[in-house]
């Protein structure tokens, strides 16, 4: 006789494969997972579930979870990788995160005119700069 939780298991699994295409490999182990953590809930045990990144990075473009006008900044750029608000992303999305910027732009599908990789004050004082430099020649 099916248990309580293997019907509520059916059911998850079942709502989810109409809505995802699921290999058969990955339906049984959907069931296996949904079977455990179920059953470990009703045990009242509190069970770590494994946050899938794979089934996050095979679906390519990432949701910033930051709203986009509120990622650059007069005084900083947020990266959207950790959330730390800094002057300049590039050195630290190569240090921290291993990410070139082209790839950074991609995996959020953001458009590097709209969204440089460094906040507004510092690419004003470069500009700046470098038109003082230029007035310096003559
Ligand atoms: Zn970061």
């Amino acid at each position: 006789m099916p248990s309580e939780i293997l019907k509520l298991t059916t059911e998850i699994v079942v709502a989810h494969a109409s809505l995802t295409e699921l290999t058969s490999e990955q339906l049984v182990g959907e069931i296996k997972d949904v079977y455990n953590v179920l059953a470990s809930l009703e045990g009242g045990k509190i069970l770590e579930v494994p946050v899938s990144e794979k089934a996050e990075e095979a679906g390519g473009v990432k949701k910033p979870s930051i709203p986009l006008k509120d990622i650059v900044k007069n005084k900083y750029v947020v990266c959207l990788e950790c959330g730390k608000k800094l002057k300049t992303l590039k050195t630290h999305l190569r240090k921290a995160h291993g990410l070139m910027p082209k790839e950074y732009y991609q995996r959020y599908d953001l458009d590097p005119k709209k969204f440089p990789l460094v906040c507004k004050d510092y690419s004003a004082a470069r500009s700046q700069m470098a038109k003082e430099r230029g007035f310096g020649k003559k």
